[in-house]
């Protein structure tokens, strides 16, 4: 038994033991009537005290002077009040860091709970995003932010990549918005100000697509002469003429760079429209195979085509029509003769996908993550065999980046590659709509 406890029960039993022998000798009540009383009126004073004590907790930290079981409470319980009290002020001051290194942020943050509502935002965001506290607070995000590109990004769910848009506020300021889940499906929104790169990159975007427009006038002066001289120089001169094919070839080829060059810049420098036309996949695709067993026949390909007569696509047509013509010229152009290139449009819960499979040389994995990249190639080599712009695959992945689409690629050397679109399901027209 605890110490204190028996010594509690010592002091008791001595009382009323006193109280009862004084009894018994004086032969009256009274003396073990009062000893009881004694003890009750000290209980009850010390629990008055108690009450007293936990009232004015934490204003008053010293618990009352009392000594036996009572006094033994009154420190026990100080001094677990006393660890839960340091406990708190610890919590709140790590709160409070926390809190003020947030406010010192320069970058937005932005807490917004699951039914995508503001729940906190730091100083940066009252100065980036024009946020009011406290009138915001639980206010639904998108009623601040309202650029419906912004919406559709919410929408899509898909947060890999950051969206950049111009600020509420000022249409001069560019800002990039990074969305990460956590919790039960609340979003930690991160906003920073990205204009002066974004300056920088509009100002390489523009420089590239004025070079590219301003080599276009001279090119076509010289193709012009080129295909003159090639029609007025005599046969006989053999040297001349194979110097003069060549000469047009590699102008061809120019050419065709800056139109690539062109496109990515438009592809790049203008905003995707809405797309809400509904392009027929089929008639397309069926026209890209024709142009893809036409451009090099003496290979031999056997080039099967899977689409649904009824396959559809919200989007831009003539761009569609080019990111699936780049895919069909790869496989055409990388496989060589007498291989099977399968050309295949599916439906599913997660949307439609094209994809171009061939069993071609196959890429490396090292290189598969920058094939995207302008004017990357694996092989160098290849370069003037194949007599690509490089360019390609950049202009697919943006187009498919406009369609909110993504390029899954995948590829076995020595067995062949597949380069599936995959498009989301609000992409995909509304089935009465045919
Ligand atoms: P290019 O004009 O060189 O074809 P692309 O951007 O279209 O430029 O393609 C980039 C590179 O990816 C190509 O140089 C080639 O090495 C590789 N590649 C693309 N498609 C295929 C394919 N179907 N099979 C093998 N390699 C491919």
């Amino acid at each position: 038994m605890n110490f204190t406890i028996a010594s509690e029960l010592r002091r008791i039993l001595f009382l009323l033991a006193g109280g009862f022998l004084l009894s018994w000798y004086f032969n009256t009540l009274w003396p073990a009537v009062l000893a009881a009383l004694a003890y009750i009126v000290f209980s009850t004073t010390q629990l008055v005290r108690f009450h007293r004590w936990l009232r004015q907790y934490p204003g008053n930290w010293e618990p009352p002077e009392s000594f036996g079981a009572w006094g033994d409470l009154f420190d026990n319980l100080y001094r677990m009040l006393r660890k839960e009290f340091t406990a708190r002020d610890e919590l709140q001051q790590l709160i409070t860091r926390a809190e003020s290194s947030v406010t010192a942020l320069r970058n937005a943050i932005i807490v917004v709970d699951k039914r995508g509502r503001l729940e906190y935002w730091n100083q940066a965001a009252e100065r980036l995003l024009g946020f009011r506290s406290p009138e915001d607070h639980r206010q639904t995000f998108t009623n601040l932010v309202r650029d419906p590109r912004f919406v559709s990004y919410l929408q899509s769910g898909n947060f890999e990549h950051p969206i950049d848009l111009p600020s509420p506020l000022d249409d001069d300021v560019q800002l990039e918005f990074t969305i990460t889940r956590f919790g039960a499906g609340e979003w930690l929104v991160v906003v920073r100000d990205v204009t002066r790169l974004h300056n920088l990159e509009q100002m390489r975007k523009d420089f590239v697509a004025n070079v590219s427009h301003e080599l276009k006038t001279p090119l076509t002066v010289l193709k012009g002469y080129l295909e003159t001289l090639l029609d007025t120089i005599p046969a006989e001169q053999k040297r001349v003429l194979r110097a003069l094919m060549q000469m047009s070839q590699q102008s061809q080829r120019m050419e065709a760079l800056i139109d690539d060059l062109l496109l990515l810049a438009r592809l790049e420098g203008t905003e995707a429209g809405q797309h809400t036309q509904r392009v027929q996949l089929a008639p397309i695709l069926r026209r890209l195979r024709q142009d893809g067993l036409a451009t090099d026949p003496e290979k031999n390909h056997e080039l099967v085509l899977e689409v649904d007569p009824a396959a559809a696509l919200l989007g831009d047509p003539a761009e569609l029509q080019s990111a699936f013509s780049n895919l069909i010229t790869n496989a055409v152009k990388y496989t060589p003769a007498n291989g099977r290139i399968e050309v295949r449009w599916w439906e599913d819960d997660a949307g439609g996908h094209l994809s171009v499979l061939d069993n071609g040389p196959g890429i490396e994995a090292r290189h598969v993550p920058r094939l995207t990249e302008r004017f990357y190639r694996p092989d160098s080599s290849r370069v003037t065999q194949t007599g690509g712009t490089g360019l390609g695959l950049a202009i697919t992945k943006h187009v498919l980046i406009r369609h909110n689409a993504r390029l899954e690629i995948k590829s076995t050397p020595g067995k062949g590659s597949t380069f599936t679109c995959h498009f989301p399901s609000y992409r995909l027209p509304p089935q009465n709509e045919e």
